[in-house]
């Protein structure tokens, strides 16, 4: 095959959801992966429904992913433009000389009349257009026109089954009169999907066409404008296509686009880490291996084939999502994390510019530490904020109500007085603290370091508490205890 170049064109209306997002992946991670051209183009022919809030998404979306495009409406290229509203004149062009070329004709009728004859010849009226346009003379035509009707354009389906070989699915055959002929542009010439997408790719000389499942049936219909296209001298050859498999949610139904799941952009709200959340997009349809899930973007395309893809349905499933995610979150070098987290700590006010030295300290030794613990820079940032707030720590009112009872008050005064005149290092702390609590008073570690933990994290899930004390040092640490002890 030549070099390989594939596409990903989605109309601009809505989120960039998950479904949108793997298609784009797999589109652009079999360009890369063999060396070829990923081309970006805008569907927005339908003006009504178009946004250029969700194009900004999209390559937002996209961008923050890391998928970058060699064509597209931003950047231009060989076929440019690359956004549909901006190729009518093409457009036009393709239409007369489908029609010329006997691909396609004129067809007046309106669907009551379709439906008329459908009932007039015992069958179910609703089974479509009947191509009962076809075949008109010239005269017919001129007699509806006559009559003040316009035409729209529709293209002759052949009376042949129509046969290709799907990357993912294998042979798939369209039995012969099953689809009608189709309208591809409407009687005030405005072009329709039917038409410019298969154009476009024809003209954009794509020869992998990534889309989804739910597309299927329209593919008969576009190889039959490729055939038609190779004949006017369009286009060379037929693409190959790879439909993805349904994305499902945990009953089995397909996941709907307004599934909050589904929403692209939270994740990177939330904090995600992009190479997680590509990584597990990737896993809908196509493993790197049987026994394992985890991957880097490098390995991914190292890998990647759309034959590899699977055709049953690919599972969303949120536990797995947050692990991949996590295991993404360890992997990062602790000093990459840090500088991703500044911004989070600055936006919660943690931070008022860059870290000054003591601050860095706090995070040099405290960012290891959340990091085996979060999923989300919006979780480690939140994990971090007790050592950022000096010496009044906002007590979490759970964790408070659940630590701070039977013996807290007696918890607290034994450990301020046994850290009061403690070395500040982490073994010391801990080492005074188990005396205090452990020995002294006979408890269990885990009920014993409950109320210290509260009154100095402000929370029941810190990073490691001894550690934390000493990152935060002596005289925060025991107004914090102190402070504890006071509302009991
Ligand atoms: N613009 C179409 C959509 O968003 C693209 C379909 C295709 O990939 O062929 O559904």
């Amino acid at each position: 095959m030549s070099n390989v170049r594939t596409r990903f064109c989605p109309s601009p209306t809505g989120l960039p959801h998950v479904g949108l997002v793997r298609t784009c992946l797999f589109s652009w991670g079999y360009a890369r992966a063999k060396g070829g051209e990923f081309v970006f183009r805008i569907e927005d022919t339908d003006a009504a429904r178009d946004t250029e809030d969700s194009y900004n998404q999209l390559v937002e979306a996209l961008s923050w992913l890391g998928m970058g495009w060699d064509e597209g409406p931003d950047i231009g290229g060989p076929h440019a433009p690359y956004r549909q509203s901006q190729r009518s004149d093409i457009y036009a062009d393709v239409v007369k000389r489908l029609v010329e070329g006997g691909y396609a004709y004129e067809a007046f009728s309106t669907n009551e009349e379709v439906e008329a004859r459908h009932k007039a010849a015992g069958r179910d009226p609703k089974l479509g257009y009947d191509n009962f346009d076809r075949d008109l003379t010239e005269a017919q035509k001129q007699a509806f026109r006559d009559e003040g009707r316009r035409p729209v354009y529709r293209m002759r389906m052949p009376d042949a089954d129509i046969t290709f070989v799907d990357a993912v699915r294998g042979e798939v055959t369209t039995p012969a009169g099953t689809v009608p002929d189709y309208v591809i542009a409407r009687a005030d010439g405005s072009p329709l999907y039917t038409l410019t997408n298969p154009v476009d790719d024809a003209l954009m000389k794509v020869n992998m066409v990534t889309r989804g499942e739910d597309l299927m049936s329209s593919t008969p219909r576009q190889i039959v404008m490729w055939r038609a296209l190779i004949e006017l001298g369009l286009a060379e050859e037929v693409p190959e296509y790879a439909h993805l498999p349904l994305i499902v949610d945990e009953r089995g139904k397909k996941m709907s686009k307004r599934d909050p799941r589904s929403d692209l952009l939270k994740y990177k709200l939330e904090g995600y880490l992009p190479e997680g959340v590509l990584n597990y997009v990737a896993t809908l349809g196509w493993s790197i291996a049987a026994d394992r899930d985890v991957f880097t973007v490098a390995e991914f395309l190292e890998a990647f084939d759309l034959h590899d893809v699977k055709s049953n349905p690919a599972r969303f499933d949120e536990k797995k999502f947050d692990a991949i995610c996590a295991s993404h979150f360890r992997m990062v070098p602790a000093d990459e994390l840090t500088e991703l987290l500044v911004p989070e700590l600055q936006r919660r006010e943690l931070l008022d510019g860059e870290p000054n030295e003591a601050e860095r300290h706090v995070l040099d030794v405290a960012v290891p530490l959340v990091q085996e613990r979060c999923t989300t820079l919006a979780q480690a940032a939140e994990m971090l904020r007790f050592l950022f707030c000096g010496t009044e720590v906002e007590l979490d009112e759970t964790s408070a109500k659940k630590t701070f009872k039977d013996d807290a008050a007696q918890v607290l005064d034994a450990s301020i007085a046994a850290l009061e005149g403690a070395e500040w290092t982490t073994g010391a702390i801990e080492e005074a603290l188990k005396a205090a609590l452990v020995d002294g008073m006979g408890l269990k570690p885990r009920k014993a370091f409950g109320p210290v933990r509260v009154a100095i994290s402000g929370k029941t899930v810190s990073p490691p508490l001894y550690e934390s004390m000493e990152l935060l040092g002596k005289e925060v640490s025991l107004a914090r205890l102190r402070a504890a002890r006071a509302t009991l």
